[in-house]
């Protein structure tokens, strides 16, 4: 809910379109540990640290004033979105049918209500659900999805923390134990992720260890210093991460 403000204050102040919202959004929905939307936003590159401040400020100060009905700063108006502007490239819904959707996607949001571009275009009629992913990789290959705050200072650098994170989060559940320390290692001086960077390596490992406990009759153990787990047979062996004498 408070999220949902956050988010209409930025449309309304011209910070985001409703397409980032939309994005960030439905990047909030697959992550299994909750995070905040500024934060998401952030790591996107689509608000730097200090706009999101300005919006958590200007959110303390809305709440409990009735809503208004217009939106104080309207910069983005006639703006179409990159996704639609690789739609009219590609020729495949008219200007028309892009305009109305635009439109149609500004009063949702209005609303609260955040939908992709893309999926108001299908709903519509207007563009092929295959259609779809084929603009996506377009827009990829355009390398400017993240066009907007990409030049505040460190943006950049957080969408790729985050590229990363996501990635270690994927991996560690299969519990691919080195490729896991590998991207770690790129993560462990990082102030905002560096620790739950070490909780899935010792996921990663873990799950490894378990697997192979399972498989070849070893036991668990957990290491003393670096307090993740490798599997052992009877005799000891050593800590899969650091090396350390591990006794059964
Ligand atoms: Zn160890």
């Amino acid at each position: 809910l408070q999220d949902d403000l956050f988010c209409r204050l930025a449309v309304t102040q011209g910070l985001l379109t409703p397409e980032q919202v939309a994005e960030a959004l439905e990047i909030q929905r697959t992550l299994s540990r909750p995070q905040r939307i500024g934060k998401i936003l952030v790591a996107q590159g689509y608000l730097s640290p200090i706009q999101v401040d300005r919006v958590l400020q200007a959110q303390s100060e809305e709440r409990g004033r009735p809503p208004e009905p217009e939106g104080t700063a309207r910069k983005r108006e006639s703006e179409v979105p990159l996704f639609g502007r690789v739609v009219l490239e590609a020729k495949l819904a008219s200007a028309g049918e892009v305009e109305e959707c635009v439109q149609l996607q500004r009063e949702l949001a209005a609303n609260g209500e955040y939908v992709l571009l893309g999926e108001l275009l299908v709903r519509k009629g207007y563009l092929a659900r295959r259609d779809v992913a084929h603009v996506l990789e377009r827009q990829a290959s355009e390398g400017e999805s993240s066009e907007v705050a990409i030049a505040e200072t460190g943006a950049q650098d957080r969408t790729h923390a985050f590229g990363l994170l996501v990635q270690l989060k994927r991996l560690a559940s299969t519990g691919k134990a080195a490729e896991c320390l590998a991207i770690f290692q790129e993560l462990r001086e990082d102030h905002e992720y560096a620790r739950v960077a070490e909780r899935l390596v010792r996921k990663a490992f873990l799950q490894h260890a378990a697997s192979r406990a399972g498989r070849e009759g070893l036991i668990v153990k957990t290491c003393n210093g670096c307090e993740t787990a490798s599997a052992i047979g009877v005799g000891g062996g050593p800590c899969a991460r650091c090396g350390a004498p591990l006794t059964a």
